[in-house]
Protein backbone atom coordinates (compact mmCIF):
# COMPACT_ATOMS: atom_id res chain seq x y z
CA UNK A 1 0.00 0.00 0.00
CA UNK A 2 2.93 2.43 1.01
CA UNK A 3 3.64 2.22 -2.64
CA UNK A 4 0.94 3.83 -4.00
CA UNK A 5 0.88 6.67 -2.08
CA UNK A 6 1.03 9.68 -4.14
CA UNK A 7 4.09 12.48 -3.17
CA UNK A 8 2.61 15.55 -2.47
CA UNK A 9 3.63 16.75 -5.58
CA UNK A 10 1.60 14.08 -7.51
CA UNK A 11 -0.96 15.02 -5.30
CA UNK A 12 -1.59 18.42 -5.60
CA UNK A 13 -1.62 17.72 -9.51
CA UNK A 14 -4.19 14.88 -9.33
CA UNK A 15 -6.08 18.28 -7.31
CA UNK A 16 -5.36 20.78 -9.56
CA UNK A 17 -6.93 18.92 -12.74
CA UNK A 18 -9.79 18.10 -10.39
CA UNK A 19 -10.82 21.03 -9.29
CA UNK A 20 -9.75 22.98 -12.97
CA UNK A 21 -12.34 20.40 -14.71
CA UNK A 22 -15.14 20.92 -12.15
CA UNK A 23 -14.43 25.11 -10.77
CA UNK A 24 -13.69 28.19 -11.90
CA UNK A 25 -10.85 29.83 -10.50
CA UNK A 26 -11.46 33.10 -8.38
CA UNK A 27 -10.42 36.57 -9.27
CA UNK A 28 -7.52 36.77 -7.18
CA UNK A 29 -7.74 39.13 -3.77
CA UNK A 30 -4.87 41.88 -6.26
CA UNK A 31 -8.10 41.59 -8.52
CA UNK A 32 -10.32 43.21 -5.62
CA UNK A 33 -11.48 46.67 -7.53
CA UNK A 34 -13.77 48.67 -4.84
CA UNK A 35 -17.18 48.92 -6.23
CA UNK A 36 -17.40 46.11 -8.04
CA UNK A 37 -18.52 42.57 -7.62
CA UNK A 38 -20.59 40.96 -4.49
CA UNK A 39 -20.91 43.72 -1.63
CA UNK A 40 -21.11 41.23 1.54
CA UNK A 41 -19.10 42.02 4.65
CA UNK A 42 -21.48 39.54 6.67
CA UNK A 43 -19.74 37.24 9.62
CA UNK A 44 -22.70 35.09 9.13
CA UNK A 45 -24.37 34.10 5.56
CA UNK A 46 -27.82 34.28 5.93
CA UNK A 47 -29.77 33.30 3.20
CA UNK A 48 -33.93 32.95 2.79
CA UNK A 49 -35.40 29.48 3.22
CA UNK A 50 -35.34 29.40 -0.78
CA UNK A 51 -31.92 30.47 -1.19
CA UNK A 52 -30.73 28.03 0.80
CA UNK A 53 -32.34 25.01 -0.35
CA UNK A 54 -30.31 25.55 -3.73
CA UNK A 55 -27.27 26.73 -2.11
CA UNK A 56 -27.65 23.15 -0.18
CA UNK A 57 -28.53 21.60 -3.28
CA UNK A 58 -25.12 22.79 -4.93
CA UNK A 59 -22.89 22.39 -1.40
CA UNK A 60 -24.00 18.79 -1.21
CA UNK A 61 -23.19 17.94 -5.39
CA UNK A 62 -20.00 19.28 -4.80
CA UNK A 63 -19.13 17.14 -1.33
CA UNK A 64 -20.47 14.12 -3.60
CA UNK A 65 -18.31 15.00 -6.62
CA UNK A 66 -15.23 15.47 -4.33
CA UNK A 67 -16.41 11.91 -2.53
CA UNK A 68 -16.70 10.04 -5.02
CA UNK A 69 -12.86 11.68 -6.57
CA UNK A 70 -11.72 10.16 -3.35
CA UNK A 71 -10.96 13.44 -2.08
CA UNK A 72 -13.40 13.77 -0.27
CA UNK A 73 -11.72 12.39 3.28
CA UNK A 74 -8.70 12.67 2.30
CA UNK A 75 -7.16 11.76 5.63
CA UNK A 76 -10.07 8.91 6.71
CA UNK A 77 -9.93 5.42 6.63
CA UNK A 78 -10.06 3.43 3.65
CA UNK A 79 -12.52 0.94 4.56
CA UNK A 80 -15.10 4.26 5.27
CA UNK A 81 -14.16 5.82 2.05
CA UNK A 82 -11.27 8.19 3.22
CA UNK A 83 -7.83 7.82 1.31
CA UNK A 84 -5.77 7.34 4.85
CA UNK A 85 -3.50 9.98 3.97
CA UNK A 86 -1.46 12.59 6.29
CA UNK A 87 -2.53 15.75 7.08
CA UNK A 88 -0.29 17.09 4.91
CA UNK A 89 -2.48 16.62 2.02
CA UNK A 90 -5.43 17.65 3.81
CA UNK A 91 -3.82 20.78 4.03
CA UNK A 92 -2.06 20.88 0.04
CA UNK A 93 -6.13 20.10 -1.01
CA UNK A 94 -7.60 22.94 1.05
CA UNK A 95 -5.28 25.54 0.04
CA UNK A 96 -5.50 24.71 -3.50
CA UNK A 97 -9.31 25.10 -3.40
CA UNK A 98 -9.50 27.98 -1.74
CA UNK A 99 -8.14 29.40 -5.04
CA UNK A 100 -10.98 27.88 -6.78
CA UNK A 101 -15.36 29.26 -7.00
CA UNK A 102 -16.72 26.54 -5.06
CA UNK A 103 -20.36 25.92 -3.47
CA UNK A 104 -20.24 27.25 0.41
CA UNK A 105 -18.99 24.41 2.35
CA UNK A 106 -20.38 26.06 5.62
CA UNK A 107 -22.93 23.75 5.74
CA UNK A 108 -21.23 20.94 6.91
CA UNK A 109 -18.57 22.98 9.47
CA UNK A 110 -20.77 21.14 12.14
CA UNK A 111 -21.24 17.95 10.73
CA UNK A 112 -17.83 16.95 9.49
CA UNK A 113 -15.51 19.24 11.93
CA UNK A 114 -17.01 18.30 15.32
CA UNK A 115 -20.07 15.92 15.44
CA UNK A 116 -18.21 13.20 12.46
CA UNK A 117 -14.77 13.49 15.24
CA UNK A 118 -16.82 12.31 17.92
CA UNK A 119 -19.01 9.61 16.19
CA UNK A 120 -15.31 8.18 15.01
CA UNK A 121 -13.71 8.37 18.17
CA UNK A 122 -16.86 7.26 20.40
CA UNK A 123 -19.80 5.44 18.61
CA UNK A 124 -19.88 1.32 17.90
CA UNK A 125 -18.23 0.39 14.92
CA UNK A 126 -21.58 -0.68 12.97
CA UNK A 127 -22.76 3.60 13.48
CA UNK A 128 -19.44 4.51 12.65
CA UNK A 129 -19.98 2.57 9.23
CA UNK A 130 -23.06 3.80 8.44
CA UNK A 131 -22.77 7.23 9.62
CA UNK A 132 -19.33 8.83 8.32
CA UNK A 133 -18.75 7.74 4.90
CA UNK A 134 -22.66 9.59 4.25
CA UNK A 135 -21.52 12.74 6.01
CA UNK A 136 -18.37 12.97 4.45
CA UNK A 137 -19.54 12.37 1.00
CA UNK A 138 -22.10 15.27 2.32
CA UNK A 139 -25.64 12.95 1.74
CA UNK A 140 -26.31 13.72 5.40
CA UNK A 141 -25.99 16.85 7.45
CA UNK A 142 -25.35 17.05 11.20
CA UNK A 143 -25.81 19.42 13.94
CA UNK A 144 -24.69 19.58 17.34
CA UNK A 145 -27.68 19.82 20.43
CA UNK A 146 -25.33 20.72 23.78
CA UNK A 147 -26.81 24.17 24.50
CA UNK A 148 -30.23 24.99 26.62
CA UNK A 149 -32.06 27.75 28.34
CA UNK A 150 -30.60 27.44 31.37
CA UNK A 151 -27.39 25.70 30.02
CA UNK A 152 -24.99 27.25 28.03
CA UNK A 153 -21.70 28.21 29.51
CA UNK A 154 -22.69 26.05 32.24
CA UNK A 155 -23.33 22.62 30.11
CA UNK A 156 -22.87 20.43 32.61
CA UNK A 157 -26.23 21.84 34.42
CA UNK A 158 -28.15 20.42 31.14
CA UNK A 159 -31.75 19.15 31.82
CA UNK A 160 -32.76 17.42 29.30
CA UNK A 161 -32.86 13.94 30.08
CA UNK A 162 -32.86 10.23 28.69
CA UNK A 163 -34.47 7.29 30.47
CA UNK A 164 -33.64 3.43 29.74
CA UNK A 165 -36.37 1.90 28.62
CA UNK A 166 -35.48 -1.89 27.47
CA UNK A 167 -33.15 -1.24 24.47
CA UNK A 168 -34.60 2.00 24.05
CA UNK A 169 -33.50 5.50 25.69
CA UNK A 170 -36.62 7.85 26.06
CA UNK A 171 -35.25 11.77 25.51
CA UNK A 172 -37.26 14.60 27.20
CA UNK A 173 -36.28 18.11 27.32
CA UNK A 174 -35.40 21.79 25.20
CA UNK A 175 -32.01 22.62 23.30
CA UNK A 176 -31.34 26.23 22.20
CA UNK A 177 -29.49 27.62 19.71
CA UNK A 178 -29.08 25.19 17.50
CA UNK A 179 -27.09 25.89 14.72
CA UNK A 180 -28.64 24.60 11.49
CA UNK A 181 -31.32 22.23 12.72
CA UNK A 182 -33.53 22.68 10.17
CA UNK A 183 -31.36 21.42 7.64
CA UNK A 184 -29.58 18.71 9.62
CA UNK A 185 -30.49 14.60 9.10
CA UNK A 186 -28.95 13.96 12.57
CA UNK A 187 -27.92 15.09 15.89
CA UNK A 188 -25.32 14.93 18.55
CA UNK A 189 -27.12 15.37 21.55
CA UNK A 190 -25.77 15.29 25.60
CA UNK A 191 -28.65 14.26 28.31
CA UNK A 192 -28.84 13.97 31.77
CA UNK A 193 -28.87 9.90 32.87
CA UNK A 194 -28.16 9.73 35.69
CA UNK A 195 -29.04 12.88 38.56
CA UNK A 196 -28.02 11.14 41.59
CA UNK A 197 -24.55 11.56 40.02
CA UNK A 198 -22.55 14.76 40.20
CA UNK A 199 -23.21 17.33 37.63
CA UNK A 200 -20.28 16.59 35.24
CA UNK A 201 -20.75 12.90 35.72
CA UNK A 202 -24.17 11.69 35.19
CA UNK A 203 -24.26 12.68 31.15
CA UNK A 204 -24.54 10.71 28.33
CA UNK A 205 -24.47 11.25 24.49
CA UNK A 206 -26.59 10.06 21.55
CA UNK A 207 -26.92 10.45 18.01
CA UNK A 208 -30.81 11.38 16.63
CA UNK A 209 -32.60 10.91 13.52
CA UNK A 210 -33.41 14.95 12.97
CA UNK A 211 -36.56 13.66 11.07
CA UNK A 212 -37.94 11.94 13.91
CA UNK A 213 -41.37 13.70 14.79
CA UNK A 214 -40.95 13.39 17.93
CA UNK A 215 -38.23 16.00 17.27
CA UNK A 216 -39.46 19.87 16.82
CA UNK A 217 -37.18 22.17 15.52
CA UNK A 218 -38.79 25.98 15.55
CA UNK A 219 -36.29 28.50 13.66
CA UNK A 220 -34.97 31.31 16.43
CA UNK A 221 -34.84 35.13 14.38
CA UNK A 222 -31.68 36.87 15.23
CA UNK A 223 -30.64 40.55 15.27
CA UNK A 224 -29.28 40.00 11.83
CA UNK A 225 -32.52 38.96 10.40
CA UNK A 226 -31.30 35.40 9.47
CA UNK A 227 -32.83 32.45 11.04
CA UNK A 228 -30.07 29.73 11.71
CA UNK A 229 -30.30 28.89 15.18
CA UNK A 230 -33.24 26.78 16.51
CA UNK A 231 -34.80 25.86 19.40
CA UNK A 232 -35.39 22.05 19.40
CA UNK A 233 -38.02 19.80 21.46
CA UNK A 234 -37.54 16.41 22.61
CA UNK A 235 -41.10 15.22 23.39
CA UNK A 236 -40.30 11.27 24.70
CA UNK A 237 -38.08 11.01 21.46
CA UNK A 238 -36.95 7.22 21.69
CA UNK A 239 -33.28 6.20 20.59
CA UNK A 240 -31.67 2.29 20.35
CA UNK A 241 -29.03 2.51 22.94
CA UNK A 242 -26.90 1.45 19.58
CA UNK A 243 -26.84 5.04 18.56
CA UNK A 244 -25.02 5.60 21.84
CA UNK A 245 -21.41 7.50 21.88
CA UNK A 246 -19.39 6.76 24.70
CA UNK A 247 -20.21 4.43 28.18
CA UNK A 248 -23.45 5.30 29.70
CA UNK A 249 -22.64 8.47 32.03
CA UNK A 250 -19.49 9.20 30.71
CA UNK A 251 -21.15 11.86 27.80
CA UNK A 252 -18.84 14.56 29.23
CA UNK A 253 -15.80 13.09 28.07
CA UNK A 254 -17.56 12.72 24.66
CA UNK A 255 -18.95 16.33 24.96
CA UNK A 256 -14.95 17.28 25.29
CA UNK A 257 -14.01 15.56 21.96
CA UNK A 258 -16.67 17.55 20.18
CA UNK A 259 -15.97 21.10 21.84
CA UNK A 260 -12.20 20.37 21.57
CA UNK A 261 -12.79 19.86 17.87
CA UNK A 262 -15.63 23.19 18.07
CA UNK A 263 -12.52 25.42 19.11
CA UNK A 264 -9.84 23.81 16.33
CA UNK A 265 -13.17 24.63 13.47
CA UNK A 266 -13.40 27.76 14.71
CA UNK A 267 -9.70 28.97 15.30
CA UNK A 268 -9.36 27.06 11.71
CA UNK A 269 -11.94 29.10 9.90
CA UNK A 270 -9.16 31.56 10.65
CA UNK A 271 -10.15 35.68 11.09
CA UNK A 272 -12.75 35.61 8.21
CA UNK A 273 -11.76 39.44 8.37
CA UNK A 274 -8.39 38.25 7.44
CA UNK A 275 -9.87 37.28 3.96
CA UNK A 276 -11.95 41.06 4.02
CA UNK A 277 -8.17 42.69 4.81
CA UNK A 278 -8.42 43.92 0.86
CA UNK A 279 -11.65 45.33 1.21
CA UNK A 280 -10.80 47.06 4.62
CA UNK A 281 -7.66 48.92 2.91
CA UNK A 282 -9.21 49.77 -0.17
CA UNK A 283 -12.39 51.24 2.10
CA UNK A 284 -9.75 53.45 3.75
CA UNK A 285 -8.20 54.57 0.16
CA UNK A 286 -11.56 55.39 -1.16
CA UNK A 287 -12.27 57.96 1.65
CA UNK A 288 -10.04 59.16 1.61
CA UNK A 289 -8.27 58.12 4.78
CA UNK A 290 -4.82 56.37 3.22
CA UNK A 291 -3.25 59.58 5.25
CA UNK A 292 -4.88 59.64 8.19
CA UNK A 293 -2.52 58.55 11.22
CA UNK A 294 -4.68 57.20 13.33
CA UNK A 295 -6.54 55.36 10.68
CA UNK A 296 -3.19 53.65 9.46
CA UNK A 297 -2.08 52.66 12.69
CA UNK A 298 -5.07 50.73 13.30
CA UNK A 299 -5.42 48.95 9.93
CA UNK A 300 -1.64 48.05 10.99
CA UNK A 301 -2.67 47.11 14.29
CA UNK A 302 -5.75 44.69 12.93
CA UNK A 303 -3.32 42.99 9.95
CA UNK A 304 -0.67 42.38 12.59
CA UNK A 305 -3.12 40.68 15.20
CA UNK A 306 -4.98 38.91 11.98
CA UNK A 307 -1.07 37.58 10.91
CA UNK A 308 -0.13 36.17 14.86
CA UNK A 309 -3.06 34.90 15.20
CA UNK A 310 -3.19 33.04 12.00
CA UNK A 311 0.36 31.27 12.60
CA UNK A 312 -0.94 30.97 16.47
CA UNK A 313 -4.12 29.15 14.95
CA UNK A 314 -1.83 27.06 12.78
CA UNK A 315 0.81 26.12 15.03
CA UNK A 316 -2.09 24.46 17.27
CA UNK A 317 -3.45 22.84 14.23
CA UNK A 318 -0.31 21.27 13.71
CA UNK A 319 0.47 19.91 16.92
CA UNK A 320 -2.48 18.38 17.11
CA UNK A 321 -2.67 16.48 13.53
CA UNK A 322 0.88 15.54 14.75
CA UNK A 323 -1.37 13.81 17.46
CA UNK A 324 -1.35 16.04 20.60
CA UNK A 325 -4.58 16.52 22.44
CA UNK A 326 -5.80 19.79 21.70
CA UNK A 327 -4.31 22.23 24.50
CA UNK A 328 -5.69 25.54 25.96
CA UNK A 329 -3.90 27.61 23.35
CA UNK A 330 -7.09 26.78 21.29
CA UNK A 331 -9.01 28.93 23.93
CA UNK A 332 -6.05 31.50 23.11
CA UNK A 333 -6.43 31.85 19.75
CA UNK A 334 -10.60 31.45 20.02
CA UNK A 335 -10.68 34.72 22.35
CA UNK A 336 -7.58 36.42 20.05
CA UNK A 337 -10.13 35.95 17.00
CA UNK A 338 -12.66 37.76 18.46
CA UNK A 339 -10.54 40.76 20.22
CA UNK A 340 -9.49 41.15 16.42
CA UNK A 341 -13.06 41.51 14.92
CA UNK A 342 -13.81 43.25 17.67
CA UNK A 343 -11.42 45.86 16.40
CA UNK A 344 -12.23 45.45 13.16
CA UNK A 345 -15.86 45.84 13.96
CA UNK A 346 -15.01 49.48 15.74
CA UNK A 347 -12.76 50.51 13.04
CA UNK A 348 -15.47 49.98 10.29
CA UNK A 349 -18.15 51.86 13.16
CA UNK A 350 -15.25 54.90 12.55
CA UNK A 351 -14.29 54.69 9.23
CA UNK A 352 -18.13 54.76 8.13
CA UNK A 353 -19.73 56.18 10.28
CA UNK A 354 -23.36 57.06 9.77
CA UNK A 355 -22.99 55.03 6.52
CA UNK A 356 -23.23 51.66 8.33
CA UNK A 357 -26.85 51.99 9.78
CA UNK A 358 -28.21 53.72 6.68
CA UNK A 359 -29.03 51.84 3.90
CA UNK A 360 -28.29 54.24 0.91
CA UNK A 361 -27.18 51.61 -1.48
CA UNK A 362 -24.03 52.80 -1.64
CA UNK A 363 -21.71 49.18 -2.35
CA UNK A 364 -19.21 48.25 0.16
CA UNK A 365 -20.65 50.70 3.07
CA UNK A 366 -23.75 49.22 4.45
CA UNK A 367 -23.26 45.75 3.29
CA UNK A 368 -20.56 45.96 7.02
CA UNK A 369 -23.29 46.55 8.92
CA UNK A 370 -23.73 42.33 8.81
CA UNK A 371 -20.56 42.23 10.32
CA UNK A 372 -21.10 44.84 13.28
CA UNK A 373 -24.37 42.69 13.98
CA UNK A 374 -22.70 39.51 13.43
CA UNK A 375 -19.40 40.01 15.64
CA UNK A 376 -21.06 39.63 19.35
CA UNK A 377 -22.47 36.46 18.23
CA UNK A 378 -18.54 35.52 17.77
CA UNK A 379 -17.55 36.34 21.46
CA UNK A 380 -20.23 33.66 22.42
CA UNK A 381 -19.97 30.39 20.32
CA UNK A 382 -18.00 27.73 20.93
CA UNK A 383 -17.42 29.42 24.87
CA UNK A 384 -17.88 32.96 25.40
CA UNK A 385 -14.70 35.19 25.77
CA UNK A 386 -15.55 35.28 29.83
CA UNK A 387 -15.43 31.13 29.68
CA UNK A 388 -12.27 31.10 27.86
CA UNK A 389 -10.78 33.25 30.26
CA UNK A 390 -11.12 31.40 33.43
CA UNK A 391 -9.91 28.37 31.21
CA UNK A 392 -6.20 30.20 30.42
CA UNK A 393 -6.41 31.37 33.93
CA UNK A 394 -6.68 27.82 35.89
CA UNK A 395 -5.55 25.84 32.87
CA UNK A 396 -2.20 28.23 31.50
CA UNK A 397 -1.57 30.34 34.62
CA UNK A 398 -2.44 27.76 37.07
CA UNK A 399 -4.96 29.79 38.97
CA UNK A 400 -7.17 27.87 41.47
CA UNK A 401 -10.46 27.03 40.47
CA UNK A 402 -13.29 29.03 39.89
CA UNK A 403 -15.17 29.44 43.48
CA UNK A 404 -19.10 27.79 43.59
CA UNK A 405 -18.88 25.58 41.11
CA UNK A 406 -20.29 21.91 42.77
CA UNK A 407 -18.49 18.99 41.09
CA UNK A 408 -19.52 16.91 44.02
CA UNK A 409 -23.06 16.94 45.21
CA UNK A 410 -25.15 14.90 43.03
CA UNK A 411 -27.46 16.89 40.43
CA UNK A 412 -30.57 16.56 41.72
CA UNK A 413 -29.00 18.01 45.14
CA UNK A 414 -28.03 20.82 43.20
CA UNK A 415 -30.34 24.09 43.63
CA UNK A 416 -31.34 25.83 39.79
CA UNK A 417 -33.65 28.64 39.19
CA UNK A 418 -35.15 28.40 42.51
CA UNK A 419 -35.61 24.15 42.13
CA UNK A 420 -33.62 21.08 42.59
CA UNK A 421 -31.89 19.99 39.61
CA UNK A 422 -34.47 17.50 38.49
C1 LIG B 1 -23.12 31.76 16.55
C2 LIG B 1 -23.52 30.77 17.60
C3 LIG B 1 -23.73 29.45 17.24
C4 LIG B 1 -24.12 28.51 18.20
N1 LIG B 1 -24.38 27.23 17.79
C5 LIG B 1 -24.71 26.31 18.71
C6 LIG B 1 -24.99 24.97 18.31
O1 LIG B 1 -24.99 24.63 17.12
N2 LIG B 1 -25.31 24.06 19.26
C7 LIG B 1 -25.35 24.38 20.59
O2 LIG B 1 -25.58 23.50 21.41
N3 LIG B 1 -25.14 25.66 21.01
C8 LIG B 1 -24.82 26.62 20.10
N4 LIG B 1 -24.60 27.92 20.49
C9 LIG B 1 -24.81 28.27 21.90
C10 LIG B 1 -23.53 28.56 22.65
O3 LIG B 1 -22.80 27.39 22.91
C11 LIG B 1 -23.92 29.27 23.95
O4 LIG B 1 -24.55 30.48 23.58
C12 LIG B 1 -22.74 29.54 24.83
O5 LIG B 1 -22.26 28.35 25.38
C13 LIG B 1 -23.09 30.53 25.97
O6 LIG B 1 -24.20 30.08 26.68
P1 LIG B 1 -25.47 31.01 26.97
O7 LIG B 1 -25.88 31.63 25.68
O8 LIG B 1 -26.45 30.19 27.71
O9 LIG B 1 -24.92 32.18 27.89
P2 LIG B 1 -24.65 32.10 29.46
O10 LIG B 1 -23.86 30.87 29.76
O11 LIG B 1 -25.93 32.30 30.17
O12 LIG B 1 -23.71 33.36 29.68
C14 LIG B 1 -24.23 34.68 29.74
C15 LIG B 1 -23.05 35.62 30.04
O13 LIG B 1 -22.48 35.29 31.32
C16 LIG B 1 -21.08 35.02 31.18
N5 LIG B 1 -20.69 33.94 32.09
C17 LIG B 1 -21.28 32.72 32.21
N6 LIG B 1 -20.63 31.99 33.14
C18 LIG B 1 -19.60 32.73 33.60
C19 LIG B 1 -18.56 32.52 34.55
N7 LIG B 1 -18.47 31.37 35.22
N8 LIG B 1 -17.64 33.52 34.76
C20 LIG B 1 -17.74 34.70 34.09
N9 LIG B 1 -18.72 34.96 33.16
C21 LIG B 1 -19.63 33.99 32.93
C22 LIG B 1 -20.90 34.58 29.74
O14 LIG B 1 -19.58 34.78 29.28
C23 LIG B 1 -21.91 35.48 29.02
O15 LIG B 1 -21.34 36.73 28.79
C24 LIG B 1 -24.26 28.89 19.56
C25 LIG B 1 -24.06 30.23 19.93
C26 LIG B 1 -23.71 31.15 18.96
C27 LIG B 1 -23.54 32.58 19.39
Amino acid sequence: MADQTPSLDEFRAEVTTFLRTHAPLKAAARDFTWGEGPDNASLFREPDRAEEAVELAAAKAWRAMRFDAHLGWICGPLDLGGRALPHAYERAYNELEAHYDVPNQSYFGIGLGMVAPTINDHAQNSVRQTLLPRLWRGDLIACQLFSEPVAGSDLAGLQTKADRDGDEWVITGQKVWTSGAHYSDVGEVICRTDPNQPKHRGLTCFVVDMHDPNIEVRPLRQMTGGAEFNEVFFNEYRVHDDQRLGEINDGWRVALTTLMNERASIGAGGSGASSGFTRLREMVRHFGLAHDAVIRQELLRIYTEQKVLDLTTQRAMDRMKAGALPGPELSIAKLALTETMRKTSAFVSRVLGPRLVADSGEWGTYSWSGYVLGMPAMAIAGGSDETLRNIVGERVLGLPKEPGIDSVSPFKDIPRNGVMGR
